[in-house]
């Protein structure tokens, strides 16, 4: 095994997706009365993310993060544990007030780029079959949750090792969406 950890997910090999594979629930890690989420779909852009605000277990460098509509998210027991951990950030990420887990982040502003997108983490499930994590975002954001930068050409060349391509934003394909939703806000794109 590699001495580089990314997150437990993908350390020892990343399992695919199953085809027609429908939803499950999210589960929070208390002992007791845990949050449980339900969601009624398959899971899209399911990615590894260095961002210092996606929650991610004790001891990984990175989180994995996934999108699902929102109107396929429920929250099905224990609504009233959860907070909002940041109500002005652009997700707010519905946390566990035992457990810290963030059950889903949901986009409240209509004219964000991503606005119908919830962001779950499919570790939480007790199902397996969700999309498998494609790559890797914000890659040099794990600096400022304190990784040496000495440590960056390790990482990165790890993550291209388990298959997830290493990028300091988003994805192209993300990027792209992002900046297509813009123009079209501005009218230079009317496709
Ligand atoms: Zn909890
Ligand atoms: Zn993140």
């Amino acid at each position: 095994m590699s001495a580089v950890s990314i997150h437990p997910s993908v350390d020892n090999g990343i399992k695919p997706g199953t085809d027609n594979f429908a939803g499950g629930t999210l589960q929070c890690h208390c002992a007791a009365d845990k949050v449980e989420v339900k969601v009624d779909a398959q899971t899209a852009h399911n990615h590894a993310c260095g961002c210092s605000k996606c929650w991610k277990p004790e001891g990984a460098v990175f989180s994995v993060v996934a999108v699902v509509p929102r109107d396929k998210v429920g929250v099905t027991a224990h609504e009233e544990k959860l907070k909002i951990v940041d109500d002005k950030a652009a997700i707010q990420r519905h946390a566990c007030r035992g457990c810290g887990v963030h059950m889903y982040g949901r986009i409240e502003n209509k004219d964000h780029p991503f606005y119908g997108l919830d962001f779950i983490h499919t570790e939480l499930s007790p199902q397996t079959g969700w999309s498998a994590p494609g790559f890797a975002a914000f890659v040099s954001s794990i600096i400022e949750t304190g990784t040496p930068p000495a440590k960056m050409d390790g990482i990165r060349a790890r993550l291209r090792e388990i298959g997830l391509e290493p990028y300091d934003c988003l994805s192209p394909a993300l990027m792209d969406a992002i900046s297509a939703h813009v123009a079209k806000a501005k009218g230079t794109l009317s496709v």
